[in-house]
Protein backbone atom coordinates (compact mmCIF):
# COMPACT_ATOMS: atom_id res chain seq x y z
CA UNK A 1 0.00 0.00 0.00
CA UNK A 2 1.41 3.42 -1.16
CA UNK A 3 2.48 5.84 1.48
CA UNK A 4 -0.18 8.35 -0.24
CA UNK A 5 -2.65 5.56 1.40
CA UNK A 6 -1.18 5.56 4.12
CA UNK A 7 -0.96 9.72 5.16
CA UNK A 8 -4.64 9.80 5.39
CA UNK A 9 -7.84 8.76 7.20
CA UNK A 10 -9.99 6.26 4.63
CA UNK A 11 -13.59 6.21 5.01
CA UNK A 12 -16.08 3.76 3.27
CA UNK A 13 -19.69 3.92 3.30
CA UNK A 14 -22.44 1.27 2.38
CA UNK A 15 -25.54 -1.01 2.82
CA UNK A 16 -25.97 -3.30 5.58
CA UNK A 17 -26.04 -5.75 3.08
CA UNK A 18 -25.87 -6.53 -0.61
CA UNK A 19 -27.08 -9.53 -2.48
CA UNK A 20 -25.52 -10.60 -5.49
CA UNK A 21 -26.75 -13.20 -7.95
CA UNK A 22 -28.55 -14.69 -11.04
CA UNK A 23 -32.43 -14.77 -9.61
CA UNK A 24 -31.54 -13.18 -6.39
CA UNK A 25 -34.22 -11.27 -6.59
CA UNK A 26 -36.45 -14.13 -5.41
CA UNK A 27 -34.81 -13.31 -2.02
CA UNK A 28 -37.05 -10.21 -1.46
CA UNK A 29 -40.09 -12.05 0.35
CA UNK A 30 -37.26 -13.31 2.89
CA UNK A 31 -35.68 -10.35 3.43
CA UNK A 32 -38.66 -8.12 3.74
CA UNK A 33 -39.49 -11.18 6.38
CA UNK A 34 -36.39 -10.64 8.01
CA UNK A 35 -36.34 -7.21 8.74
CA UNK A 36 -39.42 -7.68 10.31
CA UNK A 37 -42.29 -5.56 7.60
CA UNK A 38 -45.51 -6.21 7.59
CA UNK A 39 -46.83 -4.32 5.08
CA UNK A 40 -44.60 -3.39 1.67
CA UNK A 41 -44.75 -0.23 -0.89
CA UNK A 42 -43.36 -1.47 -3.81
CA UNK A 43 -42.07 1.75 -5.76
CA UNK A 44 -41.93 1.42 -9.35
CA UNK A 45 -42.06 3.14 -12.33
CA UNK A 46 -44.62 1.91 -15.48
CA UNK A 47 -41.88 0.85 -18.01
CA UNK A 48 -40.87 -1.90 -15.05
CA UNK A 49 -44.11 -3.57 -14.60
CA UNK A 50 -44.93 -3.44 -18.65
CA UNK A 51 -41.28 -5.10 -18.74
CA UNK A 52 -42.59 -7.84 -16.97
CA UNK A 53 -40.12 -7.15 -13.71
CA UNK A 54 -42.12 -6.73 -10.81
CA UNK A 55 -44.82 -9.72 -11.45
CA UNK A 56 -42.27 -12.57 -9.77
CA UNK A 57 -41.80 -9.89 -6.53
CA UNK A 58 -45.05 -9.66 -5.90
CA UNK A 59 -46.12 -13.13 -6.18
CA UNK A 60 -43.24 -14.18 -3.71
CA UNK A 61 -44.77 -11.42 -1.07
CA UNK A 62 -48.37 -12.85 -1.69
CA UNK A 63 -47.16 -16.38 -1.20
CA UNK A 64 -45.43 -15.19 2.25
CA UNK A 65 -48.42 -13.31 3.11
CA UNK A 66 -46.91 -10.01 2.93
CA UNK A 67 -49.25 -7.18 1.78
CA UNK A 68 -47.82 -5.60 -0.85
CA UNK A 69 -49.00 -1.72 -2.32
CA UNK A 70 -47.94 -0.70 -5.74
CA UNK A 71 -46.62 2.71 -6.22
CA UNK A 72 -45.88 2.71 -9.94
CA UNK A 73 -45.96 6.47 -10.23
CA UNK A 74 -42.30 7.10 -10.71
CA UNK A 75 -41.24 9.35 -13.82
CA UNK A 76 -38.13 9.47 -15.11
CA UNK A 77 -35.51 11.83 -13.66
CA UNK A 78 -37.93 12.42 -10.85
CA UNK A 79 -39.76 15.17 -9.80
CA UNK A 80 -39.82 16.09 -5.88
CA UNK A 81 -43.92 15.78 -5.90
CA UNK A 82 -43.43 11.72 -6.98
CA UNK A 83 -41.89 11.39 -3.85
CA UNK A 84 -43.76 13.62 -1.94
CA UNK A 85 -46.90 12.09 -3.22
CA UNK A 86 -45.47 8.46 -2.52
CA UNK A 87 -44.88 9.31 1.05
CA UNK A 88 -48.65 10.46 1.26
CA UNK A 89 -49.67 7.00 0.40
CA UNK A 90 -47.05 5.23 2.41
CA UNK A 91 -48.59 6.70 5.64
CA UNK A 92 -52.36 6.27 4.58
CA UNK A 93 -51.73 2.91 3.55
CA UNK A 94 -49.99 2.24 7.07
CA UNK A 95 -47.03 0.55 5.27
CA UNK A 96 -43.93 -0.26 7.12
CA UNK A 97 -41.50 -1.16 4.49
CA UNK A 98 -40.32 -0.04 0.79
CA UNK A 99 -38.68 -2.29 -1.67
CA UNK A 100 -37.80 -0.05 -4.48
CA UNK A 101 -37.54 -1.68 -8.13
CA UNK A 102 -36.08 -0.35 -10.81
CA UNK A 103 -33.52 2.21 -12.30
CA UNK A 104 -31.94 5.14 -10.38
CA UNK A 105 -35.02 7.05 -10.80
CA UNK A 106 -37.34 4.51 -8.69
CA UNK A 107 -34.87 3.67 -6.74
CA UNK A 108 -34.34 7.47 -5.74
CA UNK A 109 -38.00 7.77 -5.02
CA UNK A 110 -38.03 4.76 -2.52
CA UNK A 111 -35.03 6.44 -0.49
CA UNK A 112 -36.89 9.71 -0.91
CA UNK A 113 -40.40 8.30 0.36
CA UNK A 114 -38.24 6.36 3.32
CA UNK A 115 -36.67 9.57 4.55
CA UNK A 116 -39.89 10.98 4.21
CA UNK A 117 -41.44 8.18 6.36
CA UNK A 118 -39.07 9.37 9.44
CA UNK A 119 -39.03 13.53 8.91
CA UNK A 120 -41.16 16.03 8.90
CA UNK A 121 -42.09 18.59 5.66
CA UNK A 122 -41.19 17.92 2.10
CA UNK A 123 -38.38 16.15 0.35
CA UNK A 124 -36.77 19.32 -0.88
CA UNK A 125 -36.51 20.27 2.69
CA UNK A 126 -33.45 17.86 3.19
CA UNK A 127 -31.69 19.06 -0.31
CA UNK A 128 -27.62 19.03 0.67
CA UNK A 129 -25.27 16.94 3.01
CA UNK A 130 -26.04 15.43 6.12
CA UNK A 131 -29.31 17.72 6.72
CA UNK A 132 -31.71 14.50 7.95
CA UNK A 133 -31.88 14.32 10.74
CA UNK A 134 -33.45 10.80 11.26
CA UNK A 135 -33.28 7.35 9.71
CA UNK A 136 -36.68 6.59 7.92
CA UNK A 137 -38.29 3.41 6.91
CA UNK A 138 -36.79 0.24 5.78
CA UNK A 139 -35.63 -0.55 2.79
CA UNK A 140 -34.97 -2.92 0.49
CA UNK A 141 -33.51 -1.74 -3.66
CA UNK A 142 -33.77 -3.67 -6.42
CA UNK A 143 -31.71 -1.88 -9.61
CA UNK A 144 -32.74 -3.15 -12.91
CA UNK A 145 -30.30 -1.00 -14.84
CA UNK A 146 -26.57 -1.58 -14.31
CA UNK A 147 -25.51 2.42 -14.23
CA UNK A 148 -26.68 4.72 -11.26
CA UNK A 149 -25.59 2.44 -8.32
CA UNK A 150 -28.34 4.05 -6.31
CA UNK A 151 -28.43 0.32 -4.58
CA UNK A 152 -25.36 1.21 -2.55
CA UNK A 153 -25.34 5.26 -2.70
CA UNK A 154 -25.87 7.13 0.09
CA UNK A 155 -27.67 10.20 -2.09
CA UNK A 156 -31.19 10.67 -3.88
CA UNK A 157 -31.47 12.92 -7.09
CA UNK A 158 -34.39 14.65 -8.02
CA UNK A 159 -36.01 17.72 -10.00
CA UNK A 160 -37.08 20.84 -8.43
CA UNK A 161 -39.51 21.91 -11.31
CA UNK A 162 -39.50 25.22 -9.96
CA UNK A 163 -36.53 26.14 -10.28
CA UNK A 164 -35.62 23.73 -13.35
CA UNK A 165 -32.53 22.26 -11.35
CA UNK A 166 -31.44 18.97 -10.37
CA UNK A 167 -30.54 18.45 -6.36
CA UNK A 168 -29.15 16.06 -4.24
CA UNK A 169 -30.59 14.78 -0.79
CA UNK A 170 -26.34 13.43 0.77
CA UNK A 171 -27.42 11.12 3.77
CA UNK A 172 -26.40 8.02 4.91
CA UNK A 173 -30.17 7.38 5.76
CA UNK A 174 -30.39 6.89 1.92
CA UNK A 175 -28.66 4.32 2.07
CA UNK A 176 -30.52 0.38 1.93
CA UNK A 177 -31.25 -2.13 4.32
CA UNK A 178 -30.77 -4.45 1.33
CA UNK A 179 -29.44 -4.34 -2.19
CA UNK A 180 -29.93 -7.20 -4.37
CA UNK A 181 -28.66 -6.43 -7.54
CA UNK A 182 -30.39 -9.37 -9.83
CA UNK A 183 -28.75 -9.37 -13.47
CA UNK A 184 -31.29 -11.40 -14.83
CA UNK A 185 -33.39 -8.03 -14.13
CA UNK A 186 -31.69 -6.09 -16.66
CA UNK A 187 -31.89 -8.40 -19.65
CA UNK A 188 -35.01 -6.50 -21.45
CA UNK A 189 -33.17 -3.35 -21.37
CA UNK A 190 -33.23 -2.05 -24.59
CA UNK A 191 -29.73 -1.30 -26.06
CA UNK A 192 -29.90 2.55 -26.07
CA UNK A 193 -30.74 2.10 -22.27
CA UNK A 194 -28.07 0.17 -21.57
CA UNK A 195 -25.85 2.42 -23.49
CA UNK A 196 -26.15 5.39 -21.09
CA UNK A 197 -26.98 3.83 -18.13
CA UNK A 198 -24.07 1.97 -18.59
CA UNK A 199 -21.35 5.12 -19.73
CA UNK A 200 -23.17 7.09 -16.68
CA UNK A 201 -21.15 3.74 -14.10
CA UNK A 202 -18.04 4.79 -16.04
CA UNK A 203 -18.34 8.30 -15.49
CA UNK A 204 -18.84 7.52 -11.66
CA UNK A 205 -16.10 4.93 -11.47
CA UNK A 206 -13.85 7.75 -13.68
CA UNK A 207 -14.62 10.56 -11.26
CA UNK A 208 -14.32 8.75 -8.10
CA UNK A 209 -11.30 7.65 -8.94
CA UNK A 210 -9.57 10.95 -10.12
CA UNK A 211 -11.02 13.16 -7.10
CA UNK A 212 -9.12 14.49 -4.82
CA UNK A 213 -11.30 12.88 -2.34
CA UNK A 214 -10.70 9.47 -3.27
CA UNK A 215 -10.01 6.87 -0.63
CA UNK A 216 -8.08 3.55 -0.52
CA UNK A 217 -11.50 1.65 -1.30
CA UNK A 218 -12.92 3.81 -3.67
CA UNK A 219 -9.92 3.77 -5.57
CA UNK A 220 -10.23 -0.33 -5.63
CA UNK A 221 -13.20 -0.56 -6.26
CA UNK A 222 -13.03 2.24 -9.24
CA UNK A 223 -10.29 0.36 -10.57
CA UNK A 224 -12.60 -2.93 -10.84
CA UNK A 225 -15.42 -0.86 -12.07
CA UNK A 226 -13.49 0.56 -15.09
CA UNK A 227 -11.62 -2.48 -16.15
CA UNK A 228 -14.81 -4.59 -16.28
CA UNK A 229 -17.55 -1.68 -18.04
CA UNK A 230 -13.85 -1.18 -21.11
CA UNK A 231 -14.51 -5.09 -21.53
CA UNK A 232 -18.44 -5.79 -20.88
CA UNK A 233 -20.40 -2.98 -21.98
CA UNK A 234 -19.88 -3.02 -25.73
CA UNK A 235 -21.24 -6.50 -25.13
CA UNK A 236 -24.06 -6.09 -23.38
CA UNK A 237 -24.97 -3.59 -26.03
CA UNK A 238 -24.38 -5.63 -28.86
CA UNK A 239 -26.59 -8.79 -27.01
CA UNK A 240 -28.82 -7.81 -24.93
CA UNK A 241 -29.15 -11.53 -23.43
CA UNK A 242 -25.56 -12.06 -22.65
CA UNK A 243 -25.71 -12.88 -19.55
CA UNK A 244 -21.99 -12.81 -18.64
CA UNK A 245 -21.90 -9.31 -20.46
CA UNK A 246 -24.94 -8.34 -18.14
CA UNK A 247 -23.57 -10.05 -15.06
CA UNK A 248 -20.45 -7.52 -15.22
CA UNK A 249 -21.98 -4.48 -16.32
CA UNK A 250 -24.18 -4.99 -12.70
CA UNK A 251 -21.02 -5.92 -11.15
CA UNK A 252 -19.62 -2.68 -12.55
CA UNK A 253 -22.52 -0.49 -11.74
CA UNK A 254 -22.29 -1.64 -8.39
CA UNK A 255 -18.78 -1.08 -7.54
CA UNK A 256 -18.60 2.24 -9.07
CA UNK A 257 -22.12 3.43 -6.70
CA UNK A 258 -20.01 2.21 -3.73
CA UNK A 259 -17.04 4.28 -5.40
CA UNK A 260 -18.42 7.29 -5.81
CA UNK A 261 -20.49 7.46 -2.73
CA UNK A 262 -17.24 6.94 -0.92
CA UNK A 263 -15.03 9.11 -3.33
CA UNK A 264 -16.79 11.58 -5.06
CA UNK A 265 -18.04 12.99 -8.22
CA UNK A 266 -15.95 16.15 -10.35
CA UNK A 267 -17.29 18.67 -13.05
CA UNK A 268 -18.42 15.46 -15.28
CA UNK A 269 -21.83 15.93 -13.53
CA UNK A 270 -21.27 19.78 -13.14
CA UNK A 271 -21.83 20.40 -16.53
CA UNK A 272 -24.00 17.27 -17.34
CA UNK A 273 -27.15 18.66 -14.98
CA UNK A 274 -27.56 21.32 -17.19
CA UNK A 275 -27.98 19.28 -20.67
CA UNK A 276 -30.83 17.00 -18.48
CA UNK A 277 -32.60 19.59 -16.96
CA UNK A 278 -32.70 21.58 -20.47
CA UNK A 279 -32.88 19.16 -22.84
CA UNK A 280 -34.61 16.74 -21.45
CA UNK A 281 -31.88 14.17 -21.91
CA UNK A 282 -31.17 10.96 -19.66
CA UNK A 283 -28.89 11.09 -16.93
CA UNK A 284 -26.44 8.82 -18.17
CA UNK A 285 -26.44 10.14 -22.09
CA UNK A 286 -25.46 14.06 -20.37
CA UNK A 287 -23.24 12.08 -18.40
CA UNK A 288 -21.61 10.36 -21.65
CA UNK A 289 -21.38 13.49 -23.47
CA UNK A 290 -19.27 15.75 -21.12
CA UNK A 291 -16.92 12.67 -19.83
CA UNK A 292 -14.56 12.51 -22.89
CA UNK A 293 -14.68 16.93 -23.12
CA UNK A 294 -13.97 17.58 -19.17
CA UNK A 295 -11.24 14.31 -18.94
CA UNK A 296 -9.34 16.17 -21.59
CA UNK A 297 -9.74 19.77 -20.07
CA UNK A 298 -8.04 17.44 -16.48
CA UNK A 299 -5.52 15.79 -17.85
CA UNK A 300 -2.41 17.92 -16.33
CA UNK A 301 -4.36 17.25 -12.81
CA UNK A 302 -4.13 13.96 -12.63
CA UNK A 303 -1.91 12.30 -15.42
CA UNK A 304 -0.64 9.49 -13.21
CA UNK A 305 -4.69 8.50 -12.39
CA UNK A 306 -5.53 9.02 -16.36
CA UNK A 307 -2.36 6.97 -17.43
CA UNK A 308 -3.83 3.76 -15.07
CA UNK A 309 -7.41 4.60 -16.69
CA UNK A 310 -5.85 4.04 -20.44
CA UNK A 311 -4.07 1.41 -19.19
CA UNK A 312 -7.08 -0.40 -17.65
CA UNK A 313 -9.30 0.04 -20.96
CA UNK A 314 -6.98 -1.98 -22.59
CA UNK A 315 -4.43 0.99 -24.03
CA UNK A 316 -0.43 0.65 -24.46
CA UNK A 317 1.21 3.19 -22.74
CA UNK A 318 4.61 2.13 -23.55
CA UNK A 319 7.34 4.93 -23.79
CA UNK A 320 4.56 8.00 -23.86
CA UNK A 321 5.16 10.88 -22.04
CA UNK A 322 3.03 11.36 -18.83
CA UNK A 323 0.49 13.57 -20.66
CA UNK A 324 1.16 11.82 -23.67
CA UNK A 325 -0.26 8.29 -22.03
CA UNK A 326 -3.06 10.07 -20.12
CA UNK A 327 -4.20 10.92 -22.88
CA UNK A 328 -4.88 7.39 -24.28
CA UNK A 329 -7.62 7.31 -21.13
CA UNK A 330 -9.63 10.25 -23.43
CA UNK A 331 -9.12 7.72 -26.58
CA UNK A 332 -10.18 4.82 -24.69
CA UNK A 333 -13.54 6.13 -24.04
CA UNK A 334 -14.04 7.99 -27.26
CA UNK A 335 -13.27 4.47 -28.69
CA UNK A 336 -15.85 2.82 -26.32
CA UNK A 337 -18.62 5.46 -27.08
CA UNK A 338 -17.85 4.93 -30.97
CA UNK A 339 -18.49 1.02 -30.19
CA UNK A 340 -21.61 1.39 -28.52
CA UNK A 341 -22.76 4.45 -31.14
CA UNK A 342 -22.72 7.06 -28.06
CA UNK A 343 -21.72 10.38 -29.34
CA UNK A 344 -20.06 13.33 -27.68
CA UNK A 345 -20.74 15.83 -30.07
CA UNK A 346 -23.45 18.62 -29.18
CA UNK A 347 -24.51 18.96 -32.97
CA UNK A 348 -25.81 15.28 -33.00
CA UNK A 349 -28.28 16.09 -30.46
CA UNK A 350 -29.88 19.76 -31.96
CA UNK A 351 -27.99 21.49 -29.37
CA UNK A 352 -27.67 25.18 -30.37
CA UNK A 353 -24.52 26.93 -30.14
CA UNK A 354 -26.61 30.04 -28.82
CA UNK A 355 -27.28 28.11 -25.92
CA UNK A 356 -23.97 28.39 -24.54
CA UNK A 357 -24.25 30.74 -21.65
CA UNK A 358 -27.49 28.84 -20.33
CA UNK A 359 -25.24 26.01 -20.22
CA UNK A 360 -22.43 27.70 -18.21
CA UNK A 361 -25.39 29.60 -15.84
CA UNK A 362 -26.72 26.12 -15.40
CA UNK A 363 -22.82 24.27 -14.33
CA UNK A 364 -21.95 27.29 -12.33
CA UNK A 365 -24.86 26.67 -10.31
CA UNK A 366 -23.02 23.34 -9.17
CA UNK A 367 -20.04 24.36 -8.47
CA UNK A 368 -19.53 22.66 -5.28
CA UNK A 369 -18.95 19.61 -7.42
CA UNK A 370 -15.53 21.71 -8.95
CA UNK A 371 -13.92 21.33 -5.36
CA UNK A 372 -13.41 17.72 -5.84
CA UNK A 373 -12.36 17.88 -9.66
CA UNK A 374 -8.69 17.26 -9.96
CA UNK A 375 -8.14 20.27 -11.77
CA UNK A 376 -9.50 23.87 -10.56
CA UNK A 377 -12.48 25.40 -13.12
CA UNK A 378 -13.81 28.77 -13.88
CA UNK A 379 -16.65 30.01 -15.73
CA UNK A 380 -14.17 30.66 -18.44
CA UNK A 381 -13.27 26.95 -18.32
CA UNK A 382 -16.41 25.67 -18.34
CA UNK A 383 -17.14 27.70 -21.39
CA UNK A 384 -13.94 26.04 -22.97
CA UNK A 385 -15.13 23.19 -22.21
CA UNK A 386 -18.61 23.57 -23.69
CA UNK A 387 -17.33 25.13 -26.69
CA UNK A 388 -15.12 22.04 -27.44
CA UNK A 389 -18.16 19.78 -27.09
CA UNK A 390 -20.12 22.13 -29.66
CA UNK A 391 -16.63 21.39 -31.97
CA UNK A 392 -14.19 18.51 -30.62
CA UNK A 393 -10.84 18.70 -31.52
CA UNK A 394 -8.43 16.08 -30.35
CA UNK A 395 -6.29 15.97 -28.58
CA UNK A 396 -6.73 20.14 -27.63
P1 LIG B 1 -34.38 5.36 -15.12
O1 LIG B 1 -34.59 4.79 -13.78
O2 LIG B 1 -34.91 6.74 -15.36
O3 LIG B 1 -34.99 4.36 -16.20
C1 LIG B 1 -34.92 4.69 -17.58
C2 LIG B 1 -35.94 3.90 -18.37
O4 LIG B 1 -35.54 2.54 -18.47
C3 LIG B 1 -37.35 3.87 -17.75
O5 LIG B 1 -38.29 4.10 -18.75
C4 LIG B 1 -37.49 2.48 -17.18
O6 LIG B 1 -38.82 2.02 -17.19
C5 LIG B 1 -36.63 1.69 -18.16
N1 LIG B 1 -36.07 0.47 -17.59
C6 LIG B 1 -35.32 0.35 -16.46
N2 LIG B 1 -34.94 -0.92 -16.31
C7 LIG B 1 -35.43 -1.62 -17.34
C8 LIG B 1 -35.35 -2.98 -17.73
N3 LIG B 1 -34.63 -3.88 -17.05
N4 LIG B 1 -36.00 -3.36 -18.86
C9 LIG B 1 -36.69 -2.46 -19.60
N5 LIG B 1 -36.79 -1.15 -19.29
C10 LIG B 1 -36.16 -0.75 -18.17
O7 LIG B 1 -32.83 5.37 -15.56
P2 LIG B 1 -31.47 5.33 -14.74
O8 LIG B 1 -30.43 5.84 -15.66
O9 LIG B 1 -31.25 4.03 -14.11
O10 LIG B 1 -31.69 6.39 -13.56
C11 LIG B 1 -31.56 7.78 -13.80
C12 LIG B 1 -31.85 8.56 -12.53
O11 LIG B 1 -30.96 8.14 -11.48
C13 LIG B 1 -31.62 10.06 -12.70
O12 LIG B 1 -32.62 10.78 -12.03
C14 LIG B 1 -30.26 10.28 -12.07
O13 LIG B 1 -30.08 11.61 -11.64
C15 LIG B 1 -30.34 9.31 -10.92
N6 LIG B 1 -29.04 8.91 -10.37
C16 LIG B 1 -29.01 8.58 -9.05
C17 LIG B 1 -27.82 8.20 -8.46
C18 LIG B 1 -27.79 7.84 -7.01
O14 LIG B 1 -26.73 7.46 -6.50
N7 LIG B 1 -28.86 7.98 -6.29
C19 LIG B 1 -26.65 8.11 -9.22
C20 LIG B 1 -26.72 8.42 -10.57
C21 LIG B 1 -27.92 8.81 -11.14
Amino acid sequence: MSEDYQAKTHIAFSPNKVIMGLGSSATVAAEVRYLRGSKVLLVTDPGIVDAGLIKSIEESLQDENIPCVLYDKVEPEPPSRIIDNGAAIFKSEGCDLIVGVGGGSSLDVAKGISIRAGNEGCILDYIGVDTVPNKGARMILVPTTAGTGSEVTRVLVMTDEEQNTKNVVFTPFSLPDVAIVDPLLTLSLPPIVTADTGMDALVHAIEAYVSMNATVFSDIWAEEAIRLIGTHLPVACAKGSNVNGRYHMCLAATLAGLAFTSGGLGAVHALAYPLGTEYHMTHGRTNAIMLPHVMQFNLPGSPDKYTRIAKLMGKDVDGLSPLESAYLAVEAVLDLEESINVSCQMKDYDIPEKDLPLLVDGAMKQARLFVPNPRDLNENDVRLIYQQAFEPSWPL
